[in-house]
């Protein structure tokens, strides 16, 4: 069975199963899957097609970089990347076929000048500025941007396939704003000659809850890998609520089992000491592999059929468990988060522990921990 020190098993026919689940229950033309940052931490090549076999017919990722990689491995589906360096050579994403994503006067600009040297037309989205104050053209620029684009589409240069935003979730009321806003720029393009057949705002948390900010398209990111994105907000959603399955399980073997006495100091800085004669698992995983350390003293696993407590400071490669009374060997498997229906803590628990969101926990596994692939889409191998 499984015998790994230390691996994260990634589940690819849960991330089907979601985006075919969340297809379903939300219903737009189109369904991005976003899988940058290494897929949130899953293999953003793996998940994209698991994905795709799912239903979904876009992805999305940050970097140009990210979109070649899996224009690389073969996934000929649309691509859209959104976020670049001022330095980026454009003709890269042209050649790939890969939408590019524009937030400025400046990036139209350097997207046209790649288009004109390749003596091709380059697929553009642009990114309009609707509250979050991040990138995307600012309303007061829409005008003009558009007016641009328009010329420039209608010269060959570039094809505006899109209009996009995206939401603060900061509240309903910022979000319905939000969707006022960008239905006005959605008219303004149109007004100036552009046939944006694309609309797209809403990420997970809006395309479950805000059916107003669906339009064409929803970008699912941490939804699609089985969790909520609503972890943060204590009235919210759980992933069973909401019909999902985490695909990811982080786990390990125990590296050592030792008795202590009581009054035994745990780990850097003796924040534990145990009450009473203890029996202690130790389990290879530590912040380098994105155990959080914040979570030191907090968090549990599933270890032997039980959920225990993880005692004393996370260290950098390594945590301890106490087992009370309890005993284990070396060897046997740890569970830091999975599948809560498993028994195990999920990811958004270990989230709570740390301070902070599902999406970072899953995000940060370093590269010392190996993914390992369940189920991949038939005719595809991991
Ligand atoms: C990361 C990202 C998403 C996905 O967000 P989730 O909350 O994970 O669904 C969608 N759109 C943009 C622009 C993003 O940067």
């Amino acid at each position: 069975m499984v015998t790994a020190f230390r691996e994260a098993v990634v589940d690819l026919a849960a991330i089907t199963r979601n985006v075919e689940h969340l297809r379903r229950a939300i219903g737009t033309a189109h369904t991005m899957a976003v899988v940058k940052a290494n897929g949130y931490g899953h293999g953003a090549v793996q998940a994209a097609r698991a994905a795709v076999a799912g239903g979904a017919d876009w992805l999305g990722v940050a970097d140009i970089e990210e979109a070649i990689e899996l224009r690389d491995a073969g996934l000929t589906v649309p691509i859209l990347a959104w976020l670049h360096d001022p330095e980026t050579d454009f003709a890269d994403a042209i050649t790939a076929g890969v939408d590019i994503g524009v937030s400025s006067a400046d990036q139209l600009r350097q997207v046209t000048d790649a288009a004109e040297r390749l003596g091709r037309p380059a697929a553009v989205q642009v990114k309009l500025e609707t509250g979050l104050s991040r990138n995307g053209v600012h309303e007061s620029e829409w005008a003009p941007v558009l007016t641009r684009a328009a010329e420039l589409e209608q010269a060959g240069h570039l094809r505006v396939r899109g209009v996009f935003s995206h939401l603060s979730n900061a509240s309903p009321e910022d979000d319905a704003e939000a969707v006022d806003r960008f239905t006005r720029g959605i008219a303004l393009a149109r007004a100036v000659g552009l046939r944006p057949d694309l609309t797209h705002l809403a990420a997970s948390a809006a395309a479950l809850r805000l059916p107003d900010s669906r339009f064409q398209m929803v970008r699912l990111g941490i939804a699609m890998y089985g969790l909520s994105p609503f972890d943060s907000d204590v009235t919210a959603a759980t992933e069973t609520d909401l019909g999902l399955t985490p695909a990811m399980t982080l786990r390990g073997c125990v590296a050592a089992v030792r008795r202590v006495q009581a009054g035994a100091g745990v780990s850097y800085d003796y924040t534990w000491r145990a009450p009473v004669d203890s029996n202690l698992a130790l389990v290879p995983l530590g912040y380098a592999d994105g155990v959080p350390r914040q979570a030191s003293g907090r968090a549990h696993v599933r270890l032997g059929g039980r959920t225990r407590p993880l005692v004393g400071r996370i260290a950098m490669d390594q945590f301890v468990v106490d087992l009370g009374d309890d005993t284990a060997s070396v060897g046997d498997d740890v569970v830091l988060f999975g599948d809560p229906a498993t028994g195990a803590p999920g990811a958004t628990d270990w989230a709570r522990a740390a301070g902070t969101i599902n999406y970072e926990i899953v995000t940060r596994i370093g590269n010392r921990v190996p993914r390992t692939y369940l189920n991949p889409p038939a005719g595809t191998t991991p």
